[in-house]
């Protein structure tokens, strides 16, 4: 049968120690001495004997704890080698830190046991229920939602041959003073960025966003209340550049996916906020010309040789002063971002009419759905969390992601806000959510 595999292991490294998680799917597998080499070709840990346990990809694992000799687990894992595969078994094997591996029939999407196993899920049921009784609703968005796209996210986007031969990683190469120092560089990773980012379709995770905002249109109570709010904003300015209704994208990605129209994209710029800037604006380095920033041509296209990932000419340069100009991307060491204050805005104005909607509304239902926002550069996480913090009515967070190390929350403990994790990818989680949403609707209602 197919199966998927989840492992746990712990890795001892520098006397440190990360839990990591691996998924592994399997087409076919009918013992688990299948299962073992796939375990063993995946992790490079050997669940054969003590000698061949200690050093293993560069990781050591130390020698068996009493405890294994005495319950002699080899042998037990000598025995089960020849037995057939069981549906949802969890092995355990006691090296120095525990090894589980569960495995998990594939179940294909829309099949009576896809949702059955759902319904079984507390966890999803609970952020399901909370997306279909929202009032408001708010993505919050880290590299690990472009990561569905086939994107890479930091610092993988550094991990590539032409930049580990130069001892360069993600923090080196994205610093602004390469423009000025080796522009060739500068432009090759930018404009790798921008080619790549214009050039691959983005994920049916943000169909699913959208459905999900539409349902709004007739489930969310607050609609009017919140057009209310919007047309008290105080400039022309703030109403022309947010949208009147309450769904809201908060991004630490610069890909410009959520709103770029030039790539058909599913949403409006009006409703995006992209907190370290994007691909598509662009911006003079220099603090005396006075140029404002400027959309990229859409169709100009970055020569970047991939073996060295060195650019050749022509860059973009300031319509104004016609020097080489930069993305308008917040980088490490940056003091020459220039943010486009609209943008800022956008979010400060959102945040104030669902302030004023909430306090007029206790029962408003608000929900955060945060997908693949680290812990690296966590503002994404932070803003969040300290926005729900700060509001009246039933808030939700919910908290997508693969990486168990980023499922916890320090801020929201002890608060009154439903905080829901999911350990899964973004889109995964967000079919799967919205398979319990259109179950819910049919068989409930959306009361
Ligand atoms: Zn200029």
């Amino acid at each position: 049968m197919p199966v998927r595999l989840t492992i746990l292991y712990h890795l001892i490294e520098d006397f440190a120690t990360t839990t990591k998680k691996q998924e592994i799917e399997i087409d076919h597998c009918s013992t688990y001495e299948e299962v073992f080499e796939v375990f063993e070709d995946e992790t490079e840990i050997a669940l054969k004997g003590e000698e061949e346990i200690t050093m293993l990809g560069g990781y050591r694992f130390g020698k068996l704890t009493p405890d294994f000799r005495e319950k002699n687990v080899f042998e037990h894992l000598e025995q089960i080698r020849s037995e057939e595969v069981k549906k949802d078994e969890m092995i355990q094997i006691n090296i120095e830190t525990p090894v589980k591996i569960k495995t998990t029939e594939i179940l294909e999407e829309g099949s009576e046991g896809y949702l059955l196993s759902l319904l079984g899920n507390s966890n999803y049921v609970k952020a399901a229920k909370a997306i279909q009784k929202a009032d408001i609703i708010i993505f919050a968005t880290g590299a690990g939602w472009s990561a569905d796209s086939g994107l890479a996210t930091y610092p993988g986007v550094a991990d590539i041959e032409p930049y580990r031969k130069r001892d360069l990683d993600y923090f080196d190469i994205c610093q602004p003073h390469w423009r000025r120092q080796e522009p060739e560089t500068f432009f090759g990773f930018w404009g790798d960025c921008c080619n790549v980012y214009r050039s691959t379709p983005f994920h049916g995770g943000y169909a699913i966003a959208l459905k999900w905002k539409e349902r709004l249109r007739h489930q969310s109570r607050i609609v009017p209340s919140f057009e209310t709010e919007h047309s008290n904003l105080e400039s022309a300015s703030s109403r022309e550049h947010l949208s009147n209704f309450p769904f809201f994208s908060l991004t630490s990605n610069v890909d410009a996916h959520w709103w770029n129209p030039n790539k058909g994209a599913l949403f409006d710029r009006n409703e995006v906020y992209e907190i370290h800037g994007h691909i598509e604006t662009w911006q003079c380095a220099s603090r005396v010309c006075g140029s404002d920033l400027w959309a990229l041509d859409k169709d100009f296209v970055f020569d970047v040789d991939q073996s060295t990932m060195l650019a050749s000419e022509p860059y973009p340069r300031c319509p104004e002063c016609n020097k080489t100009a930069r993305p308008s991307i917040l980088m490490f060491g940056d003091g020459e971002w220039k943010e486009d204050e609209v943008e800022e805005d956008r979010w400060d104005d959102f945040k104030h009419c669902v302030e004023n909607v909430s306090k007029n509304n206790s029962d408003t239902n608000i929900v955060i759905v945060e997908i693949g926002a680290g812990q690296r550069v966590p503002s994404i996480r932070y803003m969040g969390e300290g926005f729900l913090m700060q509001l009246n009515g039933k808030r939700s967070l919910i908290r997508i992601n693969p990486d168990t190390n980023c499922l916890g929350s320090a801020m929201l403990k002890g608060t009154d806000v439903d905080y829901i994790t999911l350990q899964n990818t973004g889109f995964d989680a967000l079919k799967k959510l919205d398979t319990l949403v259109e179950h819910f609707d049919e068989n409930e209602g959306t009361n």
